[in-house]
């Protein structure tokens, strides 16, 4: 084929041999991999990566970018895949196909602004080598060229989303002739008749103009020339599309927007371009309030230029942009101009890349000084190095989140509900833990269940504030219903004990009680019991007191035991210093605010506090408890290679978890004290880790931990 003859003579301009034999090849590979396949035009369908390569190549992009824009379809289209590309081309061409395949995945469902807006950034996102975007925006300009072959609808719709998506974030990254062109290439389908109607006015215009045009620029050298500034003066063509805009935005008529000259100088440095100006404005009066000085602040993109519009010798208006010549490389080709001018003598890559990146940390720079810096900074920052991730709804819809963000989230992103019963998620149709980290372009659905309730672990991972308040908020109403739910069951015991049935209490009772109280509700009531802020028998014995009969009531005998199902939740907890387990005597401790704390009955730690008799409560465990519990276990060993994990062994045989080790060496004798604190079922559970401990070798004492 002599296109690629053709191509790869050009690249000579630029690219050292071995670079050129890498595109070759990436060609050679490309063609045999698509051959077969064609395009709707009939051609072979090698021409369309052949022509994205050739594009980019008008950047003067690196060997890589040019392998992998060849390569740029293979994934998606033939049998190749990302190993074998790894293998055959190394690991930055296959991560670079990689990234525009995943950016073809994109389906963009909807072009309202504010989802267009996501969709830009979920691309800008996701492609974190420019290169990729760089690809992929070439992809689209040779897709566009070539619309010819689509079905009508399609050529719309490619060339509403070409529009909407691509030409904006070739205006981002700077890519200004892009931009223009995929513009003009959008309107052209998107309306055909306008199209046709303007291409031929301006045409028309263009030539009335020619004769006006000359005298003016041959004016503007003669001044410079004079005031000694090297200048080249030219004269500046408008697209279809920018006209097009101003007569719709400005509801100008097209002769309105078309008599203004556009004029483009450019100058050595940049003190030149204010001299320029300063010439300009001595030649022709300028119009006031229309000069704009992006050359000291230039735009998020870093575009660089002197604005301003003069009133013309022939009484028409004089746009003209005067801007060095590196500020017009990067005027035309924004980030893609490291490469496009790179240096002859083989700029490496990775040069590029540094001096892009250094490009972008500039841009910051000299808007870190400018009056809107703080909106800038958040712009560029955002645009190009996101802090946001992007993930699609079950529905198609985009969801930004933070960096970091989960599923949980996402979760509550979507609704409370949503998150309050969350249970697992589905990320890209696999199922995976709500913990799980999501990344830009994610399908995420989650998975719910009624009985569902959040985790107090979630507030460790999740990245929103939304959630951790919704879950904060959460758990603290939780905590006023399991507190209530306590205080109902201390409440009831104490009821038995004055031989009244719950039941019997009326809710007028319950009114009169609140009101005495000035607790808001009958909940209020058992809330308070619950945490031990009143003590359930002399509820109680207010509750069941005849009216007016008044205090002197009998006080009652204390309320019977408090049976403990289990793992009770928030509103009982088990002392962290005598860590009791089912078996255990144990005794309940209100703590005012904190609820009910259930310690040993001979607790050291309960003992020292000298805690008042009201406050304690008498409990016992059910039959049939249910859970796992933290227990304490110490053991005294001597010192020896492969102890630890001979005693985790131990414990785990046992069916023990360990969930803390703590060690120290009392006396440097080779002999260490151990701390495991494990999990287990009961006091049975217990005794078996505990003979099993004693069963390891060097193990000289091995005892419960009650303090
Ligand atoms: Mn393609």
């Amino acid at each position: 084929m002599s296109e690629i003859a053709e191509f790869t003579r050009h690249l000579g301009h630029y690219l050292g041999p071995p670079d050129v034999e890498l595109v070759e090849r990436a060609f050679e590979y490309s063609d045999s991999a698509h051959r077969g396949q064609y395009r709707k035009s009939g051609e072979p369908y090698i021409t369309h990566p052949l022509a994205v390569a050739s594009i980019l190549s008008q950047w003067r992009i690196d060997a890589q970018g040019l392998a992998a824009a060849l390569l740029h379809d293979v994934m998606e289209d033939t049998a190749v895949t990302k190993g074998e590309l790894e293998t055959t081309f190394g690991k930055p061409v296959a991560e670079m196909v990689d990234g525009v395949s995943k950016l073809d995945q994109i389906e963009f469902t909807s072009t309202e602004d504010a989802q267009a807006e996501n969709f830009r950034k979920m691309l800008l996102a996701m492609a974190r080598d420019v290169r990729v975007i760089l690809i992929k925006l070439a992809d689209r300009l040779h897709n566009m060229r070539t619309l010819d072959a689509m079905s009508p609808a399609n050529r719309k719709r490619i060339a509403r989303e070409t529009l909407d998506i691509y030409a904006p974030i070739a205006n981002r990254l700077g890519l200004n002739a892009l931009y223009q062109e995929l513009q003009d290439l959008s309107f052209k389908h998107l309306n055909p008749l306008r199209y046709r109607v303007l291409t031929a006015a301006i045409k028309a215009a263009r030539g009335n103009r020619r004769e006006v045009m000359n005298r003016l620029l041959e004016a503007i050298r003669e001044g410079y020339h004079k005031a000694g500034i090297h200048a080249s003066v030219s004269g500046r063509e408008k697209t279809v599309y920018s006209v097009y805009k101003k007569m719709r935005e400005k509801r100008y008529t097209f002769s309105q927007v078309f008599d203004i000259y556009g004029v483009r100088v450019l100058v050595p440095d940049p003190t030149s371009c204010y001299a320029a100006l300063g010439v300009l404005h001595a030649l022709y009066k300028p119009i006031p309030g229309k000069f704009k000085d992006y050359v000291a602040i230039p735009k998020a993109n870093g575009y660089q230029s002197l604005h301003t519009t003069l009133f013309g010798p022939f009484g028409t208006p004089l746009e003209v942009q005067i801007r060095t010549h590196d500020m017009h490389r990067v005027a035309e080709a924004g980030v893609a101009a490291h490469w496009l001018y790179k240096r002859q003598d083989g700029v490496g890559l990775a040069e590029a890349q540094r001096e892009t990146d250094r490009w972008l940390q500039g841009l910051l720079e000299i808007q870190s000084e400018s009056r809107d810096s703080k909106e800038f900074l958040e712009n560029v920052k955002g645009d190009l190095f996101p802090e946001e991730i992007y993930v699609f709804t079950p529905k198609g819809k985009i969801m930004a989140l933070p960096r970091g963000a989960t599923a949980v989230d996402f979760a509550y992103g979507v609704h409370t509900d949503i998150g309050h019963h969350c249970v697992a998620a589905r990320i890209n149709y696999e199922l995976l833990p709500l913990r799980t980290e999501l990344k830009s372009g994610d399908h995420v659905e989650i998975l719910t269940a009624p009985t569902a309730r959040p985790n107090p672990s979630w507030l460790s991972f999740v990245a929103t504030g939304k959630a951790r308040s919704r879950i904060r908020h959460y758990l603290k109403g939780l905590q006023q219903k399991e507190s209530a739910a306590l205080g109902e069951r201390l409440l009831n015991q104490a009821l038995a004990t004055l031989k009244v049935e719950p039941e019997a209490i009326t809710w007028e009772r319950w009114e009169a009680l609140a009101k005495e109280y000035g607790a808001r509700s009958q909940l209020d009531i058992l809330a308070d019991i619950g945490v031990g802020k009143r003590l359930s028998f002399v509820v109680a014995q207010a509750l069941t007191r005849t009216p007016g009969r008044g205090d002197d009531a009998a006080p009652a005998a204390k309320p019977g035991a408090l049976t403990l199902r289990g793992v009770e939740g928030v509103a009982i907890q088990y002392a962290k210093c005598c860590r009791p387990i089912p078996g255990d005597a144990i005794v309940g401790h209100f703590r005012k605010g904190q609820g009910l704390v259930v310690h040993l009955t001979d607790c050291v730690t309960l003992r020292k506090q000298r805690v008042d008799a009201a406050e304690l409560v008498d409990v016992e465990w059910a039959g049939d408890v249910e859970g796992v519990f933290d227990a304490g276990v110490r053991v005294l060993v001597s010192d020896r290679r492969g102890l630890l994990a001979d005693l985790a062994m131990a414990i785990a045989d046992a069916e023990g978890n360990i969930d803390a080790i703590s060690m120290e060496k009392p006396d440097g004798a080779g002999v260490i004290a151990m701390f495991f604190g494990i999990q287990v079922r009961d006091r049975r559970h217990l005794a078996a880790i505990v003979r099993n401990l004693r069963r390891v070798p060097d193990v000289r004492r091995v005892q419960r931990a009650r303090t």
